[in-house]
This record gives C-alpha cells, structure tokens and sequence, in this order.
C-alpha cells in the first residue's frame, strides 16, 4: 500500500481557518498525491466542533502545543476564553484519523496552535513568532507520525520520506 498523508484541510481549499479563509496550497505533487489516493483531509479545529468565524487562538506564553499535552499551557481566543479542551480534543480525533487511515505522514498547515510544526505564535496576539508545535502536531509526533510545514521545502522533505517508505513496502 502507499504511504499516505494526512493534510490540513484548510490546504486543500477548504474554507475552515478562523477567519473562514482557505489557505489552498498549489504545487503539483499535491495534484499528484490527490490521485494517488494518499492524502486524506483533517481540519482538528472543525472536527472538535468549532465554529467557523471563531476568535483567534494561540498557546498561551509562549509555550507549545507539547505542554498542552501534559496540562502545563492552555489555549486561549484573544477574548480570554479557554479553548484548550477543545483543542485537544481535535487533535485526538485527527490522530485516529491518521491511524485508521495508517498515514505515516502529515502535512499541516504551518503557525497555527493545531496544525504548527516549525513556528507558531507565543501567545500575545501580536504577530510574534517563536520555535513550537501545535496541540495536534504535538500528539501526532508523540504517536510516530511525521509532521512536515506548507512550504516548497517540506514538501520536497515529504516527497524525499515517501520515495523511501514505498521502496520500504
Ligand atoms: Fe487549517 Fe489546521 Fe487551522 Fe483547521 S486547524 S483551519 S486544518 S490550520
């Protein structure tokens, strides 16, 4: 069987982010990986039961979405409101997702307090960044898979880690 991948939905121009955008990743090896049959779409966000608008969420002060995991950090809206459950609750669904669906990979939506793995912001609202990872990213790491950001470069990584996993099978 090839690998397959589990992907933000909001990549494949779902309109699910909080502001009720997209942000619809156009690169040929998303075309191909789609007819592949390997890419099988999550947004955590939406399968916790969120909302679409809904306020902002960042991790709070600076930590990441791996102290989330062990209770040590919550996530908040910029309205104060606390949304870790909720957030941690997706993030368990995407992660049965990925393991019925046996994705060996992820490639998920960069910055944000779900989907994040290289940067995601430090909790002020202000637009700044630090080194972390997402609530969900955090869990799906913690379980083996292998996360990799929305960028030219890691889905060149990710290209590179299925060619080996299916000369592997
Ligand atoms: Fe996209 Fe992930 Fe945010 Fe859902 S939780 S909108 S999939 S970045």
């Amino acid at each position: 069987m090839r690998a397959r991948i589990l992907i933000s939905s909001c990549l494949l121009g779902a309109p699910v982010r909080y502001n009720g955008s997209a942000k619809m990743l156009v690169h040929g090896a998303i075309d191909r990986w789609q007819k592949e049959g390997r890419l099988v779409s999550v947004c955590p966000e939406i399968s916790a039961g969120l909302p679409i608008p809904r306020p902002p969420a960042e991790i709070e002060r600076g930590y990441d979405g791996a102290d989330v995991l062990v209770g040590n950090a919550r996530i908040v809206e910029n309205t104060g409101r606390d949304v870790t459950d909720a957030f941690l609750s997706g993030a368990q669904i995407a992660l049965d997702i990925a393991l019925s669906h046996r994705c060996q990979f992820a490639l998920l939506t960069d910055g944000s307090p779900s989907c994040g793995s290289s940067f995601i912001y430090d909790g002020q609202f202000n637009g700044t960044r630090h080194n972390g990872v997402g609530a969900t990213v955090a869990l799906l790491q913690r379980n083996g898979i292998a996360v990799f950001t929305n960028t030219k470069q890691g889905i060149e990584q990710l290209e590179q880690a299925l060619m080996q996993a299916d000369l592997a099978v």
